[in-house]
């Protein structure tokens, strides 16, 4: 974030302005959401979707000094839409179900006595491979090659990449990403990021064994009930179509029938993956029984706020303290309404008589 805004955050922090903030936006519902936490370099490969655990245990002692109350997502939207939302109300969400959750959230949610909700995609919780997106992407990141050739490869022609063009890089990583995920088996796509860490020397046997980029198996999501963490919908191959309702449907079908089988659990709550809704999926979701879903739309919460168009506060290694702060507060977005609203004014002022 610019060094101006941030000093102009401090300034108004140190002012009592958050305080005020918490005060005046405590009717509203904030949603938080968090990915990753950084078991190795994760957050550094990814800031905006990891986290370091020391830095997410502090934001867990912010909210706590903030006096907030954080509520299990279902009780939240229960109380939300009934016009009985407690003060202060927090609710803290964490997409897709990687492995670091129950390795490094839920310890440091437990020592707080905060719930949160998983939404847990289930393609690779059945197949317990890296995601494989996510390890080419880790690949190309770290590799220390200055180029790779990339001789009799099923994913490209023969071709030499130079990796310190960034272009290239990102182009051989897509090319990559997309041939695997449109042309390949699962068996295909791990010998493909094993052939691929081999060129790229970063060998991914070491991937799997550190489980950075793999989600959690069965077993770890049955362990989260008794931590006060439910588990939740986030669709089973990680995609949610707005122009095929029968794929939308299934891929929510296959994801219910998932935990069912696991857990033995009922699901009815969803996030859409990657943050990409359209209003036309409004009535599927109603038609399927979903009671919420949450986007990546920052914002507060009311009870005007559409039940399938919740807002949320993204979380990471990338958001500076001071604009966490902000953000749980309801201090960004009253700052944003005034941004607003005087832009408003002054459109209006522009208009011709
Ligand atoms: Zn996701």
């Amino acid at each position: 974030m610019h060094s101006a805004k941030l000093l102009l955050l401090f300034i108004c922090r140190s002012a009592g302005l958050f305080r005020i903030a918490a005060w005046l936006t405590r009717d509203k519902l904030k949603i938080l959401c968090y990915h990753g936490f950084a078991l190795r370099d994760e957050a550094k490969f990814r800031p905006k979707m990891f986290i370091e655990a020391d830095l997410f245990e502090s934001r867990l002692a912010t909210i706590q000094r903030y006096a907030m109350q954080v509520l299990p997502l279902d009780r939240a939207i229960d109380q939300l839409y009934t016009h009985a939302l407690a003060k202060r109300a927090v609710t803290i969400t964490i997409d897709d179900g990687l492995h670091s959750v129950r390795e490094l959230a839920v310890p440091r949610l437990q020592r707080y006595g905060f719930p949160a909700t998983v939404y847990v995609t289930t393609y690779y919780v059945e197949n317990a491979n890296p995601v494989f997106r996510l390890a080419v992407q880790y690949m190309f990141w770290k590799t220390h090659k200055r180029e790779v050739a990339f001789t009799n490869v099923i994913w490209s022609a023969d071709k030499v990449i130079d990796l310190g063009d960034p272009a290239q890089r990102n182009q051989a990583t897509w090319d990559c990403i997309h041939y695997g995920e449109r042309e390949c088996t699962e068996q295909t796509r791990v010998a493909m990021c094993q052939a691929l860490g081999d060129l790229l020397e970063v060998p991914y046997a070491d991937i799997v064994r550190s489980k950075i980029l793999q989600l959690m198996t069965p077993e770890e999501l049955r362990s989260l009930a008794a931590a006060n963490v439910s588990i939740e919908l986030h669709t089973h191959r990680h995609t949610f179509p707005s122009d095929d309702q029968a794929r939308a449907a299934r891929e929510i079908a296959d994801n219910r029938s998932a935990f069912k089988r696991w857990l033995d659990i009922d699901t009815h709550h969803f996030c859409y993956p990657s943050g990409v809704y359209e209003e036309c999926q409004w009535p599927w979701l109603d038609a399927m029984g979903v009671k919420s879903s949450t986007t990546c739309d920052p914002g507060l919460n009311s009870a005007k706020t559409p039940r399938h168009g919740l807002r949320r506060f993204l979380d990471g290694q990338n958001i500076h303290q001071l604009e966490f702060e902000a953000a749980l507060t309801g201090f960004s977005d009253l700052l944003r309404a005034l941004r607003g609203s005087r832009k408003a004014r002054a459109e209006h002022r522009a208009q011709p008589f």
